[in-house]
């Protein structure tokens, strides 16, 4: 019995457009009624948190379309300042007119293209928080750091960046995504043994921050994960659900890993 309610997490990263969005978030929407995990089902029989982070400019569409049902939307990252004088930059504050629920931060593509730092990374999560929206911070390594041990190390290091920037009452308000880089949008998935040792470990890191709230946090897997490898990776004790790229553009894909999460519950 899973202590957590699942979360399945689209990423679309920069995909989508007006037309093609529309479409995917109405079979997305009927699909989940099929699934009967819509809160405004008469069978919702299990519960499965589902939400899709999208490209900035699709957030008020993301938000008429969406706000009837149980589908929540985010952003995909987050700027670290408040207000001012950065150009290009989006605020929590923005996101939350947008009723954005989540917001990815610390994704290994924005460390990797934009020099985001562990510190950046921290800063982002605690302007979400102040805001009201649920940061997934993602954790991960590279390859050669898992071929040198490495590993524990980092996704520790990423993680405690965070947690030192955030208030400890909030430790239950993140959600966490361990994204081994070298499994994002290559195919390759870690197995679910390789993974659940992560997620164990992890969840290590947060209790040594506060043992009761650190069983609330939910920690996401991310990287390759697909309709045929789905259940197996859900069924570990502390994969709580998947932070999706690749199949979460397709909605029969991105439903069938939601019917997996129900079956893991
Ligand atoms: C991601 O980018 O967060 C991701 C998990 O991508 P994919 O599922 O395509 O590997």
């Amino acid at each position: 019995m899973k202590q957590r309610i699942p979360l399945i997490a689209g990423n679309w990263k920069m995909h989508g457009r007006l037309v093609a969005n529309t479409f995917l978030l109405s079979e997305l929407k009927s699909g989940i009624q099929n699934l009967g995990l819509d809160i405004n089902s008469k069978s919702c029989v299990a519960k499965v948190d589902v939400a899709v982070c999208i490209p900035f400019p699709y957030l008020a569409q993301a938000q008429s379309e969406l706000q009837s049902s149980s589908v929540r939307w985010g952003a995909q990252d987050v700027s670290m300042q408040a207000e001012g004088a950065y150009t290009g930059e989006v605020s929590a504050a923005m996101l939350n007119d947008f009723s954005c629920a989540y917001a990815i931060v610390g994704h290994s593509e924005r460390r990797q293209y934009h020099a985001e730092s562990d510190t950046m990374v921290g800063e982002k999560a605690r302007r979400l928080l102040d805001a009201g929206i649920i940061p997934i911070v993602c954790v991960g390594e590279t390859l050669q750091q898992r071929k040198d041990n490495l590993t524990e190390v980092t996704v520790a290091r990423q993680l405690n960046s965070v947690l030192s920037a955030i208030e400890d009452s909030a430790l239950s308000k993140i959600v966490v995504a361990y994204e081994p880089i070298w499994a994002i949008g290559t195919g390759v998935t870690a197995t679910p043994e390789m993974a659940q040792q992560v997620h164990a470990f992890l969840r290590e890191q947060l209790i040594v921050k506060n043992a009761e709230l650190a069983e609330q946090v939910k920690i996401l897997y991310g990287g390759s994960m697909k309709p045929d490898n789905a259940a197996s990776l859900l069924s570990m004790k502390d994969i709580d659900g998947g932070l999706i790229g690749g199949a979460s553009l397709k909605s029969a894909d991105f439903l069938s890993i939601i019917a997996a999460a129900r079956l893991a519950v």
